[in-house]
């Protein structure tokens, strides 16, 4: 009898403690920041209506991420949720609105890492998934590998019973119209490089022939939960008009995308190249890590060392553990937002 009060009087005390932890985590502050791309996005190149439409799909994007959070979520499963849907969404360089590769192909690039574990999942050339990050989040979860490429990753994406999509599915007029410009463009350049020998308006072709186009890009989303963890995802087609077989930063573990409860979660966007040589979400890691760098200090540091110094442009999310938040961009504009626990999305566009 004594010994069933004994336990009727610990089960209370562990139901108290059980509610009293429950309390705490529904006020413990969450967010959810993301990009939509970086690129030559200024008043005069975008419409009103076209800033409405990113604006819009930034928020839809962020809600849904947000709807996990607060539910008491993950933030590797809010990341999956928020990039779901910008890869569902055509707008985006992503899923569905992929850019097209110089063959005509759509090979996309994912990547998620969970900032308390240090597990990372990644795959690259994935032309099936109709959800490119879940395939990244399976071979984080189901293998004892990082990154999956090409035929293994689309294997892979059947194996898991993972949803398909046929090159139909990722099919979009305007993706088309641009590698269709972008080839023009390379054809001019090559032209313009004394086989034509006439000077013609081509000279003022950037030096990387798909900049100009390069205006809509990858996705990326950063988490914090209500546990404290931090995550981060990426997912890209990559660039327009990129050779076959061509691999950015955004499957990267490292260089488009990191996380680590210590420090940071970081997601990137521009010309990858750029990201992969300077290990640019790392670098902001390290940064802090090594050098103690406050999170914006780190952020501004890389940028300037890796995009401007090199004359690389893109641009960086970040979100650190106590919940301040970093945006650091090199190019007229970067698509964002953050979203907290309140529910209200903020959504940005130009350097403002
Ligand atoms: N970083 C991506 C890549 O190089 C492109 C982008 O951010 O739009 O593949």
């Amino acid at each position: 009898m004594k010994n069933l009060a004994l336990i009727l009087a610990f089960n209370a005390l562990v139901a108290g403690a059980t509610d009293a932890s429950a309390k705490d985590a529904d006020a413990r502050p969450f967010a959810l920041v993301v990009h939509g791309g970086s690129g030559t996005i200024t008043r005069a190149t975008i419409t009103p209506e076209i800033e409405a439409n990113f604006r819009g799909a930034l928020e839809r994007a962020l809600k849904a991420g947000h709807a996990v959070l607060d539910a008491g979520g993950t933030s590797t499963d809010a990341v999956v949720a928020t990039i779901k849907v910008f890869e569902d969404d055509p707008l985006f360089n992503a899923g569905k609105g992929a850019v097209f590769t110089s063959e005509g192909k759509n090979e996309m690039d994912a990547s998620i890492m969970d900032g308390k574990t240090g597990l990372a999942g990644a795959v690259a050339g994935v032309t099936t998934a109709k959800n490119p990050i879940t395939a990244a989040r399976a071979v984080m979860d189901k293998t004892k590998h990082v990154m999956l490429t090409s035929a293994g990753a689309d294997n892979f994406v059947a194996e898991q019973k993972l949803e398909r999509a046929d090159p139909a599915y990722f099919f979009t007029q305007h993706r088309w119209d641009q590698l269709q410009n972008a080839k023009k463009r390379d054809k001019i350049e090559l032209d313009h490089d004394g086989k034509a020998g006439k000077a013609d308006k081509a000279s003022a072709a950037p030096a990387e022939p798909w900049e100009s186009d390069y205006k809509y890009g990858t996705v990326g989303a950063v988490a914090l939960d209500r546990h404290g963890n931090l995550a981060a995802g990426t997912s890209t087609g990559g660039l327009t008009n990129k050779l076959f077989g061509r691999v950015g930063d955004s499957p990267i573990i490292g260089a488009g995308t990191y996380a680590d409860n210590a420090t940071v979660a970081v997601s990137c966007t521009g010309t990858g190249e750029f990201f992969m040589r300077g290990l640019v979400a790392y670098d902001v890691a390290a940064r802090m890590k090594y050098a103690k760098a406050s999170m914006s200090d780190a952020v501004d540091q890389t940028v300037q060392a890796s995009l401007v110094d090199k004359k690389g442009r893109g641009g960086i999310i970040a979100l650190d553990a106590k919940g301040n938040v970093k945006f650091g961009f090199n190019t007229e504009g970067m698509y964002r937002g953050v979203i907290r626990n309140d529910g209200k999305p903020v959504t940005m566009v130009y350097k403002e």
